[in-house]
C-alpha cells in the first residue's frame, strides 16, 4: 500500500508574468498526468491527482485526500503534508492562501488553504469526539531547529533520537488550542517571529543572540506588519513544520475512511495522532541568482537538505530487498520527517509548479523529484 500520496499543482499565470508574455508551457491533465511540453521539452508526468491553474483550494482539500488525511490523524496516526517547489510556486498558497496584507481586509474563505480548511475539519471532529488539540511550530534555518512559539530570541534545539519516539526536538513548546482563531493567531505569532528575526538577524549578525536586549517585540499588530513585508521572502529561506497533536479524550475506535486516495488507511492506529504540515523553502539555484556570503550559505543548506530530502526518497522508492540503508541522518529536515517518510505514517507531497516558460529547468526538476516518491511504500 502506498503511503506517499504525490500530488501536483499547477497555479496560473500570475499578472506580471502574464504582462511580460510568457508562455504556458506546463497543463495538469484530468487524467492525473502533467505535460510539459516547450520548444526542446515534451514530457508527462504521473501523479495521484493533479491540480491545473483553475483548481479552486476547495477542490484541491476535497481531491487530495487531506479530509482523509485529517481523519487519520485524528484516528492516532502520524500524517504529513508538504508542499515544495521552486519559490514563487504556490507553496505556501496552497497551504495557506494568499498573504494577508492588512488586518483590515481578512482572506476571503473561499481562499484559505489546506491548513485552515483541516484546522475547521478537525474541530468539528473534535466537537463530536472529544479531542485534545496542541501545536507545536518550528522552523529549520541554515541546519538549526528554532521554535517559533517560544517567546524570545531564537534559539537552537537540539534533534534528538530515541527507541520509543524516534527522532524528536528537545524541549520544543506545545501549546493548547480549542478555536480556529486561536491556531491562526499562533501562526500568525510564529510567522511574524520568524520574520521579524530573519529581518534582525541580518542587520545584527555582530550581536549574541543572549543579549538582553535583543527581545522580541510583542506588540502584535507591529511584528504582523512586519511579517506581511518580510514573510513570502524569509519564509522560502527556511521550512517550517507545524504539527498539530490529537489526542481522543475518549478512547474509541475510528471508523476506516470510506472512499478516495487514502481509501483503507484508518485501521489500527490509536494513541496520539499528529498532523504535520510543512512550508519546505523553495529550491534555488545559486548560480542563477547571484547569492553570495550568507545568502549563499543559506542557499547552501537549503539545497542540502532538500536534497538529502530527495535521496531518502528515491532510497524509499527502491523495492524492500534491495533497499540500501536510508539516510534519514543527513540533514535536520530529514530527521524529522523520517517518520512520515519511513515509519507507518501517511503523507501527503504537493509538488507546486509555475505555468511559464520561464520556470522551465526547476519545474522539470520539481516534477522529477515528486515522481520519485510514487513507488514508496509502506512497511509491512
Ligand atoms: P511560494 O510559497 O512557493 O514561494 P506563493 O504561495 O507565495 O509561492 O505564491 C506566489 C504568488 O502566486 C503569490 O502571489 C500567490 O498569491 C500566487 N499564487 C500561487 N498559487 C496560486 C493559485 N493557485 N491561484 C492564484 N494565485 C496563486
Ligand atoms: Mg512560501
Amino acid at each position: 500500500q502506498r503511503h506517499v500520496c504525490p500530488l501536483a499543482r499547477v497555479r496560473p499565470l500570475t499578472c506580471v508574468e502574464t504582462r511580460r508574455g510568457d508562455r504556458r508551457v506546463v497543463r495538469g491533465l484530468g487524467d492525473g498526468t502533467v505535460h510539459v511540453s516547450a520548444a526542446r521539452h515534451d514530457a508527462t508526468f504521473g501523479f495521484s491527482a493533479v491540480f491545473d491553474a483553475g483548481a479552486s483550494q476547495e477542490a484541491v482539500f476535497e481531491g487530495s485526500g487531506m479530509r482523509e488525511l485529517v481523519e487519520l490523524a485524528v484516528g492516532g496516526f502520524a500524517c504529513t503534508v508538504f508542499a515544495f517547489g521552486q519559490t514563487g510556486s504556490g507553496k505556501t498558497y496552497t497551504l495557506m492562501g494568499p498573504l494577508v496584507q492588512s488586518e483590515a481586509e481578512p482572506a476571503a474563505p473561499c481562499v484559505l488553504g489546506l491548513m485552515q480548511r483541516s484546522f475547521a475539519c478537525l474541530l468539528e471532529q473534535s466537537r463530536a469526539a472529544g479531542l485534545a488539540l496542541s501545536a507545536s511550530y518550528v522552523e529549520i534555518y541554515n541546519e538549526q531547529v528554532r521554535d517559533l512559539l517560544s517567546p524570545g530570541p531564537p534559539c537552537a534545539l537540539p534533534v534528538r533520537w530515541s527507541k520509543s519516539r524516534g527522532f524528536y526536538v528537545e524541549n520544543q513548546l506545545s501549546v493548547d488550542f480549542e478555536s480556529v482563531e486561536a491556531i491562526a493567531e499562533l501562526l500568525l505569532e510564529g510567522a511574524a517571529w520568524r520574520a521579524w528575526a530573519a529581518g534582525h538577524w541580518s542587520q545584527h549578525r555582530a550581536l549574541s543572540p543572549t543579549q538582553p536586549h535583543l527581545t522580541v517585540p510583542w506588540a502584535g499588530s507591529r511584528r504582523r506588519r512586519s511579517s506581511a513585508h518580510a514573510l513570502n521572502k524569509h519564509s522560502s529561506r527556511s521550512h517550517a513544520l507545524l504539527t498539530v497533536h490529537v489526542r481522543s479524550r475518549a478512547v474509541s475506535a475510528r471508523p476506516a475512511p470510506g472512499t478516495g486516495l487514502l481509501a483503507g488507511w484508518g485501521r489500527g492506529g490509536g494513541g496520539q495522532g499528529t498532523l504535520c504540515f510543512v512550508d519546505l523553502a523553495g529550491s534555488e539555484r545559486v548560480k542563477d541568482t547571484g547569492s553570495a556570503g550568507e545568502l549563499c550559505v543559506e542557499a547552501n543548506n537549503i539545497n542540502r537538505s532538500l536534497l538529502a530530502l530527495g535521496h531518502c526518497i528515491s532510497v524509499l522508492a527502491k523495492p524492500r530487498g534491495r533497499r540500501p540503508h536510508v539516510p534519514f541522518r543527513d540533514s535536520k529536515l530529514t530527521r524529522l520527517l523520517a517518520h512520515a517518510l519511513g515509519g507507518s505514517g501517511v503523507t501527503l507531497m504537493v509538488a507546486c509548479v509555475s505555468p511559464s516558460s520561464r520556470c522551465l529547468a526547476e519545474t522539470l526538476s520539481t516534477l522529477r523529484y515528486a515522481s520519485r516518491a510514487r513507488s514508496v511504500t509502506t512497511r509491512p
